[in-house]
């Protein structure tokens, strides 16, 4: 929409009929906090953290938590809960996962007159946190007042109160792991030492009638972090270090959070590595004798056994999911996915044998001293092993992507460029899936993850890009041609960070940061 020439995003009060809504009763003076999410509303309700904020800032006194969501397609933001706008905010709280989020944050907020830059005032101020901005906070300098750094539970009640000040940001400047833009000192990122007692969001909201995107279900964050640090994953290595939640605690949440859920008697997991829980098993066969349903997340190669299989089937998931990346058997451990080809197979006939519906792979191409033609010779093994057994059209779904280097990650390193270089590896894996009818592949746009590359390792003046494209109407080329034309001021897309990339100096994340130097140089040269 074209406000005096200026573009303006559509807001819309767009309540859904939804079970355990909080309808809480403001008064004038309470602290109004939005909680933005870049994402619709199926996608935003399947976040944890969506829940989390919403549940837990209603409980505070003096505060009233409004949930935003963002309807890419139609361009509007949806205020969930009453007929107010994001304008009306003493602070707003913003969720992004994922770097190319910071493209919808930026023009939601730019078209509102909210980024930093923009404000005549002190409010709202404009919060952001989240796996991407833990790793490298840079690429939001000029969108953010502050990044949260870490697990936000460590301040939640700080950053919501701070809003209570007339100037948020000088209360949100005093907190531990919060950065602030063009602040050279270093932060430390805020870990929840003991996870059984962290909040965890029971009441969870649902609409009636928009399906999330994982299907109904109670949400349980079973555990942070991952054991395996593989080089490419960035998650394990900003959620550092793995902890889990007790059996008795994940129980405690299963039954009084299912009292809440009339629509489902099934709990959907979240945790990076399912059967590293000690007590996993245990806990599966505790939700069959209960005759509840579960969903169970992307599960490691080697933990998958027979009885696991039809355990798991038992429980009402009928797509079994992993994460390879490689079928390369003497390259998997490198990137700690140790696992060979007959294990694979083994998988995938029990699977089959089962009566799963699909069986989804994810695959990484572009590791490096990894050839395509070894990465193609090993996945028609693979195939040419299953021909004969599986006959379902299209059971097996790979998802294929490029390698694509972030921060805090041995594959640092790398520049975005690197991204593209290997974009022509896919016309090869294109080729040989055509002759195999039992699989299909979807594969990721190179551009999309050469962008990806690019915002991950950006600094600042990548956040003046961002702006400048947002307030050019942002496409996915727009956003290349005006960091191809400013190649000079981001020389790191093209030749990297070298050995000191900027973040390093900022996060303290908790862990030595040589050890992705030595890691790299190893992967590097064997
Ligand atoms: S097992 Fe998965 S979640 Fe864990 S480090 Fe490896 S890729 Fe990341």
């Amino acid at each position: 929409m074209y406000l005096n020439g200026d573009y303006v995003v559509k807001e819309i009060f767009k309540p859904r009929r939804e079970i355990n809504k909080i309808v809480k009763r403001g008064r004038p003076n309470d602290i109004r906090i939005g909680i933005l999410f870049p994402l619709p509303y199926n996608a935003a309700s399947s976040s944890l953290v969506l829940h989390l904020f919403y549940e837990y800032i209603n409980e505070l006194q003096d505060a009233i938590a409004y949930r935003f969501v963002y309807n890419i397609d139609n361009d509007e933001i949806e205020s969930l809960d009453y007929n107010i706008s994001l304008r009306d905010m003493d602070l707003i709280l913003v969720s992004a996962s994922f770097e190319l989020d910071y493209l919808n944050i930026a023009h939601i907020l730019n078209s509102l007159g909210l980024l930093p830059h923009q404000r005549r005032r002190t409010k709202p101020a404009i919060v952001v946190g989240g796996l991407a901005p833990t790793a490298n906070p840079f690429p939001l300098s000029r969108i953010a007042d502050a990044v949260v750094i870490g697990e936000v539970e460590e301040i939640i009640n700080e950053v919501v109160y701070s809003a209570q000040e007339d100037v948020p940001l000088k209360a949100l400047g005093n907190l531990k792991c919060v950065w602030i833009p063009h602040r050279e000192s270093s932060v430390d990122k805020c870990v929840v030492g003991n996870l059984d007692q962290a909040f965890h969001p029971l009441k969870q909201v649902y609409s009636i009638d928009e399906e999330p995107v994982f299907g109904y279900g109670l949400r349980i964050e079973l555990s942070r972090g991952c054991l395996y640090m593989c080089p490419f994953c960035l998650e394990s290595h900003v959620a550092y270090p793995y902890r889990f939640r007790s059996y008795e605690t994940v129980c405690r949440v299963i039954e009084k959070g299912l009292d809440y859920i009339p629509l489902a008697k099934r709990t959907i997991f979240y945790s990076l590595s399912f059967f590293s829980i000690p007590y996993a098993d245990k806990l599966l066969d505790k939700l069959l004798k209960d005759g509840i349903q579960a969903s169970i997340p992307s599960l490691r190669l080697e933990h998958l056994t027979k009885s696991r299989l039809e355990m798991i089937f038992s429980l009402g998931q009928k797509t079994l999911t992993m994460a390879p990346e490689t079928f390369v058997t003497s390259y998997s451990c490198k990137i700690g996915k140790c696992g060979c080809i007959d294990d694979l197979v083994d998988i995938v006939t029990n699977a089959y044998s089962i009566g799963y519906n699909h069986v989804k792979l994810y695959l990484i191409t572009g590791f490096p001293r990894l050839s395509i033609d070894e990465e193609i010779y090993a996945l028609k093994l693979f195939l040419e092993r299953l021909k004969n057994t599986v006959k379902k059209r299209k059971f097996i779904e790979i998802s294929l992507n490029i390698l694509i280097p972030k921060p805090w990650t041995p594959f640092q390193y790398l520049p975005p460029d690197y991204v593209l270089k290997s974009s022509d590896r896919i016309k090869m894996y294109k080729n040989l899936i055509k002759d195999y009818k039992f699989v299909s592949i979807d594969i990721m746009d190179p551009k999309w993850g050469f962008a990806q590359a690019v915002i991950a390792l950006g600094n600042t003046e990548l956040s003046s890009i961002i702006i400048q494209c947002v307030k050019e109407n942002c496409t996915l080329s727009r956003f290349l041609n005006i960091v191809s034309s400013n190649i000079d001021k981001l020389r790191y897309v093209i030749e990297g960070w070298g050995r000191e990339p900027p973040w390093i100096r900022i996060i303290n994340m908790k862990f030595n940061p040589l050890y992705l130097e030595y890691r790299f140089d190893f992967l590097m040269k064997h």
